[in-house]
């Protein structure tokens, strides 16, 4: 997959205080260290974390905040409140702190030894008021960090902390999403427009416009070799269908994806995109509206959208981080199934529906597209899958930008469209199709989403949170 940045870690500092002695300290410490080891030696976090300090004064915890800041391989801050440690000791820090911030409000033991407990005891193990004076100062400077309560050992609990983690990267990452738009955005359609620069200063997007015929000369000067070789490599992911094509018209238009795909993927590289739009208004030079090349590209991990809706593409490079480029596609509402019993979203697109949610092994095809007005386009036609999902679009009202959304289920559809060849998913929300589609209208979500069955609605209200964005959670 199209790699991240930077390989992300987690800082750790557990929160204390002078007045237990030295030796509390020292246990302290050992106890937080143990407790780092365990959860990287479970093997149920994608990043590691690092124990970087026993928080005693408020000159410790803002040097290490600073230094947080600072360090680009640190994706957030882990805090745990061993013993009760004085809060306004962390405000100077934690309001310095422009990393995501996950308090986890755990204790050593997941129990109470009744028949051994004593003062000495109490005074190292605090977490449960410690956690809470802690927890005020965070709540009182509207910190809109994660919390997690529970103990740190149980198996929910580390895939919560996993969860946030990948939204923390994701969040991250955001700041280095560059975006191309070849050509504008589709004349006339209001709801893929909006502010540009509104979306660098809150998320970090980089989004520029090239031109088609800058696009052009890069995939006219892909080598025929190089294609001929992809061609064959291709056969052992994809199955190839003729149809009622020749062969030669087949080849033909199936290897003019392939030479798009290069010279897309030269371009994006070389310019540092890792997503990008198109619009089949504007394809002069293009033989092709490209399909198969944009899938292809998806399938890598890049962020992609139609008819220049940067939103979107870049929406779905940023939940591909999160969810590790498994199971997450640009769609678009494309028809119902308004049927009591039946009540369905059909999804897909013109063509550049993305293969990571595929059940079945992918096709490639070359159809007729009415519109577009150019050669018939190759592009990969599956099925897609059942399972849990979130639906999610960006929506920009100009005062502000709203991240709108619900969970859905996932099916395949009923049956075959012979006269429709193009890659297709059924969902229904689960609040039902009636009440999660007016909800979605009354809101002003659009018709062009991201589906993903890898990441869930906590996770997209702490991505919000930390962006400080709206979510709407259409429940
Ligand atoms: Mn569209």
């Amino acid at each position: 997959m199209l790699k991240n940045n930077n390989n992300y870690k987690f800082w750790f500092i557990t929160g204390s205080q002078a007045l237990y002695g030295p030796e509390a300290l020292q246990q302290v410490e050992a106890d937080a260290k143990k407790m780092v080891s365990a959860l990287n030696a479970a093997h149920n976090l994608p990043y590691p974390i690092e124990f970087k300090l026993v928080a005693t004064t408020s000159e410790n915890i803002t040097q290490l905040m600073k230094d947080a800041n600072y360090d680009n391989s640190v994706a957030g801050v882990i805090t745990w409140m061993h013993t009760f440690s004085p809060a306004k000791n962390w405000i100077r820090g934690t309001k310095l702190l422009q990393k995501p911030l996950l308090h986890l409000a755990t204790q050593v033991l997941d129990y109470i030894p009744y028949d051994t407990i004593d003062f000495d005891y109490m005074n190292l193990n605090q977490s449960a008021h410690g956690d809470r004076e802690y927890a005020f100062i965070n709540a009182r400077l509207r910190k809109n960090n994660k919390i997690i309560f529970g103990f740190w050992g149980d198996k929910a609990i580390q895939k919560q902390i996993a969860q946030w983690m990948d939204v923390a990267v994701a969040y991250n990452e955001s700041f280095n999403i560059k975006i191309v738009t070849f050509a504008d955005k589709m004349r006339n359609v209001a709801v893929t427009d909006g502010d540009k620069i509104e979306a660098q200063i809150k998320f970090g997007w980089t989004v520029d416009y090239w031109g088609v015929g800058d696009l052009v000369s890069y995939v006219n000067a892909v080598d025929e070799a190089d294609i001929d070789q992809l061609y064959e490599d291709l056969h052992d992911k994809y199955l190839f269908v003729e149809g009622e094509n020749s062969k030669e018209k087949f080849d033909h238009n199936v290897k003019y994806q392939l030479r798009e795909y290069l010279g897309l993927k030269k371009f994006l590289t070389e310019k540092g995109y890792s997503g990008f739009t198109t619009n089949f208004e504007d394809l002069v030079g293009l033989e092709q509206l490209p399909g198969l090349a944009v899938q292809m590209l998806m399938a890598e991990g890049y962020g992609f959208a139609g008819e220049g809706d940067w939103k979107t593409a870049a929406l779905d490079r940023l939940l591909k981080i999160l969810g590790h480029n498994r199971a997450t596609a640009f769609m678009e509402d494309y028809t119902l199934d308004l049927r009591q019993g039946h009540e369905a979203i059909l999804g897909s697109h013109m063509l550049e529906v993305d293969p990571t949610i595929a059940s079945d092994k992918p096709r490639v095809e070359v159809h007729l597209m009415d519109i577009g007005g150019k050669e018939d386009p190759a592009r990969l036609v599956f099925t897609g899958r059942t399972g849990d999902a979130v639906d999610v679009t960006m929506a920009d009202f100009g005062d502000e930008f709203k991240l709108i959304s619900y969970d859905v289920t996932g099916n395949k559809p009923e049956k075959e469209t012979p006269h429709l060849p193009v890659a297709k998913q059924l969902w229904t929300p689960k609040v039902g199709l009636k009440a999660g589609a007016e909800g979605w209208l009354t809101v002003g979500g659009g018709h062009h989403t991201v589906l993903s069955f890898s990441v869930n609605s906590e996770q997209l209200a702490d991505l919000s949170k930390m962006f400080d964005l709206k979510f709407v959670d259409i429940k």
